[in-house]
């Protein structure tokens, strides 16, 4: 059968290959320690599963609006101003089947033929196939290794042109685990308000896991409050992450002001997916209420622990090279050094996808080769934490004997 070159050119999600990969091998009966997929290992709060089956037992089972209920687009309008400073209401909002979603309804809504992105590297998988697919073209910014991945306000600004639509700005980051501080992120915007036809798209996906434990007095920004940037933000988050809804599906968009950007949004998710399950909208105002903040926030401490054993461990590992976590459930360390030798099982080591492979076929370790995350990135490799400390430490020990034994 005939498929398009534009999604026959696509990548697939190598996050969401590897996750198969390792399920299918786990079901085989192999013990996979599975360390790819970035989702959170809890399940979520009980108090949020009640709004639903409650709005399910309610008769929630028919099209509502498709941007959402105005109650659930009044809540995630009320937390984007009292948590974020975001002035905004629930008619700048949106709510979609997974930030995904969102940032695929925001590309499509924002981009044209030629127009460029502004990526800083290493990203999310998802960004550049979805630029691509609104065609875009995407201007990777590398962040290096040796700078904590951050991208400068110089390289910003030496990448901006006159055809960049967009910037995308992902703190706390994934594949990074780093997150920008409000200082940090008032820099760059100054550089994208110079270019008043360039948006700035915040996928803050990863808001609620940030950790000052690690870097004290750190916390989330987001730029879409700042004065000068109010109108030219375009705000991405979701459930998925901060109440571990990674299954449920659920995201939102916030685009302010009065340029109609977000009616014209609403307009392409009407013709595509409409409404998201009616009976989430309860569970979205559930959420969304201090009644879950404290189970939110219970996630986060375990997290932060987390990101200190992982960072102790990941350091121990012979030639692996890495940036303490500051964020999201994410190390990213480089397997630079371990790049022309061969495995115990005689496999050659050339990058990170064969280190991977060789990894996971050996040691029975599933994680996501670095390539898919940047072009700078194809030497890294991406360690999610979102595992309890016991099996952490059974990974870790299995990376750190694969790694020793390369000759
Ligand atoms: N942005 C980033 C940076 C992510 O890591 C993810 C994880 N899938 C998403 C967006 C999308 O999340 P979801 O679709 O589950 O809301
Ligand atoms: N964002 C997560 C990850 O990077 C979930 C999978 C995906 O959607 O990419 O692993």
């Amino acid at each position: 059968m005939k498929v398009s070159s534009r999604v026959h050119r696509m990548k697939e999600s190598s996050t969401l290959a590897v996750a198969a990969r390792a399920a299918a091998l786990k079901k085989e009966g192999a013990d996979i320690v599975a360390f790819g997929t970035g989702e959170p290992d809890f399940d979520t709060p009980s108090n949020i599963k009640d709004a639903a089956i409650e709005g399910l037992r309610a008769g929630l089972t028919k099209y509502v609006a498709t941007p959402g209920t105005l109650d659930a687009r009044t809540a995630v309008a009320g937390k984007l101003r009292d948590e974020n400073g975001i002035p905004c209401k629930a008619e700048h909002i949106s709510i979609t089947a997974g930030a995904k979603h969102a940032l695929y309804l925001v590309l499509q809504t924002l981009i044209d033929p030629g127009d460029e992105v502004i990526l800083p590297t290493p990203a999310w998988v998802s960004y550049r196939p979805l630029i691509e697919l609104a065609g875009g073209r995407c201007v990777e910014v590398a962040g290096s290794m040796e700078r904590g991945f951050k991208v400068l306000p110089e390289e910003l600004a030496a990448a901006m042109t006159p055809r960049t639509a967009a910037v995308i700005l992902n703190s706390p980051s994934n594949p990074c685990g780093i997150t920008y501080t409000p200082d940090e992120i008032r820099a760059l915007c100054e550089v994208i308000a110079r270019h008043p036809s360039a948006v700035l798209v915040s996928d803050e996906i990863y808001e609620k896991l940030v950790y000052p434990e690690i870097q004290p007095g750190l916390q989330h920004f987001s730029p879409g409050s700042l004065p000068a940037m109010a109108e030219r933000t375009i705000t991405l988050n979701g459930m998925s992450k901060a109440f571990a809804m990674t299954g449920w599906r659920i995201g939102y968009v916030c685009a302010p002001g009065s340029s109609g950007f977000i009616q014209e949004l609403i307009k392409l998710q009407g013709q595509m997916t409409n409404n998201i399950p009616a009976f989430f909208m309860p569970a979205i105002v559930e959420a969304l209420s201090p009644r879950s903040a404290s189970q939110v926030e219970a996630m986060r401490v375990a997290f932060a622990r987390r990101a200190g054993v992982v960072d102790e461990l990941v350091r121990a590992v012979p030639r692996f090279r890495s940036v303490r976590s500051t964020g999201a459930f994410y190390s990213f360390p480089s397997i630079a050094a371990c790049k022309g030798l061969t495995s115990a099982g005689g496999r050659a080591i050339t990058d990170a996808q064969s280190f991977a492979e060789a990894l996971l076929l050996e040691a029975h370790v599933a994680l996501v080769p670095g390539g898919d995350f940047g072009e700078c990135a194809a030497d890294h490799i991406r360690i999610t934490f979102a595992a309890e400390e016991a099996l952490l430490r059974k990974g870790m020990a299995r990376i750190a004997e694969f790694t020793g034994a390369l000759r």
